[in-house]
């Protein structure tokens, strides 16, 4: 390979348009989806004020600490980062635009987020993030509400409960039995320091809850057995995870209550959830969220109670594959062969009345000959132009046929080819359409 020649960045994927109508595909479903719930979409930039991510994930957070790509902006020394989430991001807008001054809002985004993490399989430095944010509910029923969004999207892709992915769901309560139970932990891991790696023991003083997040399977039964939050629960949390669950349960949603669930950034509270596959390996969370009603007072708005989640594209896309699940193929409805090159001119405006009634066409375009003249290509590879670009129909438009103010109409999976006059284009369009 020429050693000169531009690539990617490293764990920055291109999509090509191989793959990219699965995208358009899996993104029209979810406008779909978030509409029936009425979640609207909200569009924030990809760059933010480094400190935007400091101030809101948590400056101990695996992201924070580690992940983020941040540069300084040479014109003027601003602390710059591309965004490794988009809750801050969202949240900064809400407060900015004074979003929530006469009520709550639901929202959605789709787009790009940037992490330097290690790449693999479901693990990049630029992937991409769906997201619903339900800002100023605090009522359990608009966290069940959430869980309900993402598994009507799991069964509009085809996915099934139970084999194909599961929910698991917590509650971290509130602060103060959060800091209960961090006293706990932190007694618990310093009788057992022999045992812990050496982040373990960097952030034993800092973020111990981080320790149970650990994928070190050294510490794994020192974690499993250490205290578990959800003892620490107050009547309030408990309530509010309960009535969560209930809503789960009579609406069909099947869920396993994992007291050890630790989601990345530090703004959670009460209920935190995942969805996780058996299909991607180490990889199988596709989605994961929470309630973060401390989250707009410490980003400098009104305390304005919250809940959202975040599922990761590339994940589901891996899992619509792994489960073979059809993922319709782009293809246009017709090809036009147009096998003389002086009849392009004829042709085109026809082309643009099928279009405009909905039908979509690929014309065959000519290329340009070693003599630099244009050309046609034979009749023949027209023909294996439209078959391969998957077109149900093959439009010739033919010199006799053009002759006859006609175009003869060939189906590209078996049948009767037909002739429709061009001079009322409604015979065809309505032949195409069905
Ligand atoms: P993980 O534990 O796998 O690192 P996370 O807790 O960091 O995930 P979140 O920050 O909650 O993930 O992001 C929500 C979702 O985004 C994840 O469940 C996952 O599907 C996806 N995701 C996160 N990081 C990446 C990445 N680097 N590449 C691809 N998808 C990702
Ligand atoms: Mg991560």
């Amino acid at each position: 390979m020429d050693k000169n020649k531009i690539l990617a960045i490293k764990g920055m994927n291109d999509i090509l348009p191989d793959t990219s109508g699965q995208w358009e595909w899996l993104e029209e479903k979810v406008r779909s989806v978030m509409s029936r719930f009425a979640y609207r979409n909200i569009r924030t930039p990809i760059v933010e004020s480094t400190h935007l991510f400091v101030r809101g994930l948590g400056d101990v957070t695996d992201i924070v600490e580690k992940e983020m790509y941040s540069f300084e902006d040479k014109m003027n020394g601003d602390a710059l980062t591309l965004r490794p989430e988009n809750t801050a991001g969202v949240v900064r807008a809400a407060i900015e635009h004074n979003m929530l001054y006469d009520a709550p809002r639901r929202l959605y985004y789709m787009g790009p987020m940037f992490r330097h993490e290690r790449p693999q399989r479901g693990r990049y430095r630029q992937f991409h993030q769906i997201g619903a944010e339900a800002l100023g509910f605090g009522g359990a029923e608009v966290d069940a509400e959430m869980i309900l969004l993402a598994d009507t999207l799991w069964r509009d892709l085809g996915f099934t409960q139970g084999t194909d992915y599961h929910l698991e769901i917590g509650s971290l309560g509130q602060s103060a039995e959060r800091k209960e139970h961090r006293t706990a932990l932190i007694a618990y891991f310093e009788q057992h320091q022999d045992v812990l790696d050496a982040e373990a023991l960097r952030r034993l003083h800092t973020n111990p809850l981080r320790i149970l997040d650990t994928k070190n399977p050294a510490m794994q039964t020192l974690v499993e057995a250490a205290p578990k939050l959800m003892d620490y629960l107050g009547d309030a949390s408990m309530r509010h995870f309960k009535s969560v669950c209930q809503i789960l349960e009579a609406n069909g949603i099947a869920y396993t209550i994992n007291p050890r669930l630790v989601r990345g950034m530090d703004y959670y509270n009460l209920t935190v959830f995942e969805f996780v596959t058996p299909h991607l390996g180490s990889q199988g969370t596709i989605c994961g969220g929470g309630r973060y009603d401390d989250l707009m007072a410490q980003m400098g708005g009104k305390a304005s109670p919250a809940v959202g989640w975040a599922l990761g594209v590339e994940r589901v896309l891996e899992l619509l594959k792994e489960l073979k699940l059809q993922v319709p193929a782009l293809a246009p409805d017709a090809y036009a062969v147009i096998p003389d090159l002086e009849n392009v001119q004829r042709v085109i405006p026809v082309l643009q009345a099928l279009r405009r009634a909905s039908i979509s066409v690929q014309m065959h375009a000519s290329t340009t000959g070693a003599d630099g003249n244009a050309a046609m290509a034979s009749f023949k590879s027209q023909f294996k132009r439209a078959d391969t670009c998957g077109a149900r129909f093959a439009l010739v438009f033919g010199a006799d046929e053009l002759a006859d103010n006609s175009v003869s109409v060939k189906p590209m999976r078996g049948g009767e080819q037909q002739t429709f006059p061009l001079g009322d284009l409604g015979s065809l369009i309505s032949f195409l359409k069905n």
